[in-house]
Parts: structure tokens; sequence; C-alpha cells
């Protein structure tokens, strides 16, 4: 299989957020056939859905690999689960650690478990301004180019860390 580019979400309001990270960053380089490409400052964002939970540390990675997609996934919930990362009925919950995947090179992808370009790119600015930082002149398939994309997008409290 040819390799190619995908984009990971990185975000955390748990256990030390940026430490987890930095953590995730590290597991997702130990996987077979990854190399990261890029990796995007730190942002903290304010919670999406229920508000009662702290902000959360975001950040976006470029890796190249060959794992097909759904493989590629599973990983990264492994990754998840190894941090402490508990499944709650709770849409939006608070969490330690959440790896989505947000594009896997040009495909579009529907199945059951895996819907790319993730669902909610468009209307994430923790996704959409770190996601620029390191693609600046990024296609996202089937939506228009990534300047357009965070135009339409208000930052809605997302910070960049130094
Ligand atoms: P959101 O998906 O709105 O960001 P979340 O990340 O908290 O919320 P999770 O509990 O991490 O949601 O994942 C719920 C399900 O989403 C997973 O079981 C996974 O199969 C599915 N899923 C669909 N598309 C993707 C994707 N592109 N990346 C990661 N998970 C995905
Ligand atoms: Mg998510
Ligand atoms: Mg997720």
């Amino acid at each position: 299989m040819t390799k190619v580019i995908v984009y990971i979400g990185l975000g955390s309001n748990l256990a030390t957020p940026e430490a987890q990270i930095k953590e995730a960053r590290q597991a997702i380089n130990v996987l077979n056939a990854v190399q990261e490409r890029a990796f995007s400052s730190l942002y903290r964002s304010p919670p999406m859905g229920p508000q009662d939970q702290p902000d959360y540390v975001n950040a976006v990675m470029a890796i190249k690999t060959d794992l097909p997609a759904l493989e590629l996934l599973r990983s990264l919930q492994k990754i998840e689960l190894d941090h402490g990362r508990v499944r709650k009925d709770e849409r939006w919950g608070a969490r330690t650690l959440d790896l989505d995947i947000l594009l896997y090179g040009e495909q579009v992808i529907n199945l059951p478990d895996l819907i790319v370009p993730h669902y909610g790119l468009t209307k994430r600015a923790f996704v959409l301004y770190p996601l620029q930082e390191i693609a600046p002149i990024l296609q996202v398939p089937g939506l228009g180019n990534i300047s357009a994309l965070v135009q339409d997008c208000p930052l809605g409290g997302l910070v960049r860390l130094a």
C-alpha cells in the first residue's frame, strides 16, 4: 500500500493535559509504519457540550503511514485506553485523551466506525486553526481549502499557547 498523509486531532482536559498530549505524540510515533511529519502548537479551548469541565488542550499532528485507516483508528483507540480514557455515556464529557482521525489522505470514508473527513472538522476552531498552522494550503476533500474553512469558523475562545 502507498503511504498517505494523515492528520490526527489530539485533545485532553484531565490529568495534566499538556503531558497527555506529549505522551500521545510519543505513542503515535512508536506505532509501526508511522512517521511524524508535523506537530502544531498547543491550543487551549473551552469545552464543547457540558460546561462543568476544565478547558481542553488541543493540537493537530500530521503523520505519514501505510496503515489502513481502520487499523490506525484501532491503534489510536488503544493509546486512548492506555492513557486512562474511560468511555462514558455522556457525549463530549471530560477525558484524559481523545485522538480523532481528521483526514486520511484525500479519501472520503463513510464506515459505521469511521467518518473521514471528521464530521466536526468544519465547526471546530480547535481543529481548524492548528490544522492550518501545519498545513496552510491544505485542500480538505469535499469541503474546500483550509483558509476558507478557517475564515468561516470563529475562534470561540481558542488561544494558542506559548
Ligand atoms: P467527536 O467524535 O464528536 O469528536 P469524541 O471524539 O468524544 O466525539 P469518541 O468517544 O472518541 O467521540 O468516539 C466515538 C466514536 O467515533 C468511536 O467509537 C469511533 O468509532 C467513531 N469515529 C467516527 N469517525 C471517527 C474519526 N474520524 N476519528 C475517530 N473516531 C471516529
Ligand atoms: Mg473528538
Ligand atoms: Mg474521539
